[in-house]
């Protein structure tokens, strides 16, 4: 259930394909370890070796963003639902929510991940969030004392690409947790600090467009999206 794009896996699961694998994995007591995949972090690792070995060591990885959707029709690939970050993240609530799972937030900034707790527990009142921590703690000692202490089935890590991925990794065995998953810039997003794009322009796809708009300085982090592209249609593999 994975392609390949520049050296990149990404899994072809569905939202429900996904959510089923992970409850299983809880209930079986095995980790697994999500990354968000996007050109911009293909690109990254063509030239990082380390990093294209950290991302392709994770368990799922999930297709964020539409140039790995475009990517996919081009390879005549199964990829054709975007799966994003924070879409996951309010998924696997749900998901834990509905199945006595509990969830713990870890990272941004002093403050976020409480509010991102309270949100989410105002949208989903039996989901069980059973700490948080914010992402400028130092001590990583108390820290996995804290995780390990609250005991949660899956822990999401928001502290920015590639640092959460790389801390997930050097962690995982040290934690009782059973899914880890890096989300990036979600809990500013989930706390209310920073708005998504309207639902239209995440409907058709747009919401690149709609950021560009708010936020134009990110032109140079989208022209990647083409030269991806490129590089997907002139690779052999
Ligand atoms: N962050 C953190 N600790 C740090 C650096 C960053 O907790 O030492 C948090 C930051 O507050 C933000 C998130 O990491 O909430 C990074 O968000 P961004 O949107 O930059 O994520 P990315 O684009 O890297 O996925």
């Amino acid at each position: 259930m994975k392609e390949n794009y520049l050296g990149v896996e990404v899994s072809s699961y569905s939202y429900s394909q996904l959510t089923d694998q992970i409850i299983e994995d809880i209930n079986k007591d095995r980790k697994s370890f999500i990354v968000a995949i996007n050109p911009e972090k293909v690109l990254k690792a063509e030239k990082d070796k380390d990093l294209l070995q950290l991302l392709n060591k994770a368990t799922y990885q999930i297709p964020d963003g539409v140039g790995i959707l475009i990517a996919s029709k081009f390879r005549n690939g199964n990829i054709n639902e975007r799966i994003t970050g924070i879409d996951m993240l309010m998924t696997l609530c749900k998901t834990a929510s509905e199945n006595g799972k509990n969830v713990f937030l870890y990272g941004a900034k002093p403050g976020v991940a409480e509010q991102a707790k309270q949100n989410l527990e105002a949208k989903l009142p039996n989901l069980s969030i059973v700490g948080v921590i914010d992402g400028y703690e130092k001590d990583q000692e108390s820290i996995k004392r804290q995780i390990n202490d609250a005991n949660p089935d899956i822990i999401f890590v928001a502290l920015g690409s590639p640092a959460q991925e790389y801390w997930i990794l050097n962690n995982m065995e040290q934690l009782n947790v059973n899914i880890f998953q890096g989300v990036g810039g979600s809990f500013d997003v989930l706390s209310g600090n920073i708005k998504r794009a309207p639902a239209f322009f995440r409907k058709f796809g747009l919401e690149w467009f709609y950021r560009l708009i708010k936020e134009p300085f990110r032109i140079k982090r989208q022209l990647k999206l083409p030269l991806f592209l490129l590089k997907v249609i002139f690779s052999k593999k």
